[in-house]
């Protein structure tokens, strides 16, 4: 098992993984920023060293820094949670150049991913549904992409290779606008990406947003946990979470679940991933794969039983996957509530000192955050201060356990967005379940 690990992240994530080592016994370091000093992982954490600044760019994206604390300390492994370096192909690769384990897939594998149009071929050959669309870049001829547009089907959506972060996509209703939006959405690719190349895909008008959680060995073994419906999002952003998504049938799980085990086997992957799928009119189709910890694993831990994060630590440790298919059941639904200090109207950020905290509790309620308080939330990060997740035998009653957590919960001194929730767990048709990628933004009269 691996002796000494350094969590190169922040928050809860950072939080979440000390949690993990420590029940398997494996020392801790906590790389952070100056403003972090006070974040609770780094107090528990066997040993912390601070890296930089509060701007990211100079911290928790610094290699050098990051790299150096792992030397220094001893330690064996770098886990990169979500976000930051997570998904940072030549970090991955420093990482590993440098003598030390990243928690993580090979850099080829997150390479592949990180590339969309490269990312769908590899998943069109592996046999995974995908966006009907151009197949590859689209060329710089003007008629060749109209004659394309015109047998995909309007509305089209054009997007960048290299995008990310719902940036870099432009959709496109006409012939009449879709050689300018071509241009711009290039133009705007180069920018921001650093790689012009666009690819058209049918534009899906009601989609909902479900995809797969998977762990692979890279030895051959391969395993899906099953899905989540993230379809509640603005801007292109998860709010609420939950698993399993209202209304797939065990053929449909069972069936995508095993075409992304494939794929898995076919790239040799290792790690923890997902793969995200839009999904209508009851067929899936692959937009991206995100190659490391999300967000949003705790709602599949609940009705699996599977600590994912553990289990990162074994696959990285270099033991075979621990659990065959047939080992997996799902039981029961959870749903996770994201917190962000913000305005629950204005989404404007809140950050500052948390006066008093009070968490919820009682059966099959569990609370991923690192707040506590006296707790300042500094101004330099994202919002996210933690996740409220309910499990229940049944979706009404995690519904019902939801809806009383956030009566409970008390969080004073700053802004959140727990009433936004209230709103959320309250409404009809998020209670009947099944509501687009749209719906909220409708709803907010976005
Ligand atoms: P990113 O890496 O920027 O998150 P994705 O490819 O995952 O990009 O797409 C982000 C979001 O954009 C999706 O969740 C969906 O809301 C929308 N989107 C992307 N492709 C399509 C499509 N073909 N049809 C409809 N919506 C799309």
């Amino acid at each position: 098992m691996l002796s000494k690990v350094v969590i190169a992240n922040r928050g809860e994530i950072a939080l979440r993984i000390l949690r993990a080592c420590r029940e398997m016994g494996i020392k801790t370091v906590a790389v952070h920023s100056d403003v972090d000093r006070d974040l609770k992982h780094v107090r528990l954490a066997d040993e912390s060293v601070c890296i930089g600044p509060a701007a990211s760019d100079q911290s928790y994206l610094n290699v050098p820094a990051i790299i150096s604390a792992a030397e220094v300390t001893d330690a064996v492994a770098i886990h990169p949670g979500y976000g930051f370096l997570s998904e940072n192909a030549d970090f991955a690769e420093r990482v590993e150049d440098s003598g030390f384990i990243f928690i993580g897939p090979k850099s080829e594998s997150i390479r592949i991913m990180g590339d969309k149009v490269a990312a769908i071929k590899t998943m069109k050959s592996a046999g995974v549904p995908c966006v009907p669309g151009s197949d590859g870049p689209l060329s710089d001829d003007n008629d060749t992409n109209i004659k394309l547009a015109n047998k995909i089907g309007y509305p089209i959506i054009i997007k960048a290779a290299g995008g990310g972060g719902g940036r870099g996509m432009r959709v496109v209703h006409s012939d009449a606008t879709l050689t300018g939006s071509i241009a711009l959405t290039k133009q705007e690719a180069g920018t921001f990406f650093g790689n012009n190349v666009v690819y058209m895909e049918k534009y899906l008008e009601t989609p909902r947003h479900v995809e797969v959680q998977i762990l692979s060995d890279g030895q051959g073994n391969a395993v899906h946990l099953g899905e989540r419906d993230c379809s509640i999002q603005r801007r292109n952003q998860k709010v609420v979470e939950e698993a399993p998504a209202p209304g797939i049938t065990s053929e449909q799980r069972e069936k995508i679940g095993q075409l992304c085990v494939n794929a898995c086997n076919e790239i040799s992957y290792r790690g923890a991933g997902t793969f995200e799928f839009l999904y209508q009119n009851d067929e899936f189709y692959f937009i991206e794969m995100n190659t490391r910890i999300q967000v949003e694993h705790p709602v599949t831990e609940m009705v699996t039983g599977i600590d994912i994060v553990k289990e990162q630590l074994y696959i990285a440790s270099g033991e075979k996957l621990r659990m065959k298919q047939s080992d997996i059941e799902l039981k029961g639904h959870a749903i996770e509530c994201r917190l962000n200090a913000e305005h629950h109207k204005t989404f404007i950020p809140s950050p500052g000192k948390i006066e008093r905290y009070h968490p919820p509790g009682g059966p099959g309620i569990r609370i991923d955050t690192h707040i506590y308080a006296g707790y300042t939330v500094p101004p330099h990060y994202d919002s996210m201060i933690g996740k409220i997740i309910a499990y229940g035998c049944t979706r009404e009653v995690a519904l019902a356990r939801m809806a009383g957590a956030l009566d409970e919960i008390s969080i004073t001194g700053i802004e959140t967005n727990i009433q936004l929730h209230k709103e959320i767990i309250g409404d009809a048709n998020f209670q009947a379940g099944g509501t687009n990628i749209h719906y909220l933004e409708k709803k907010l009269g976005l």
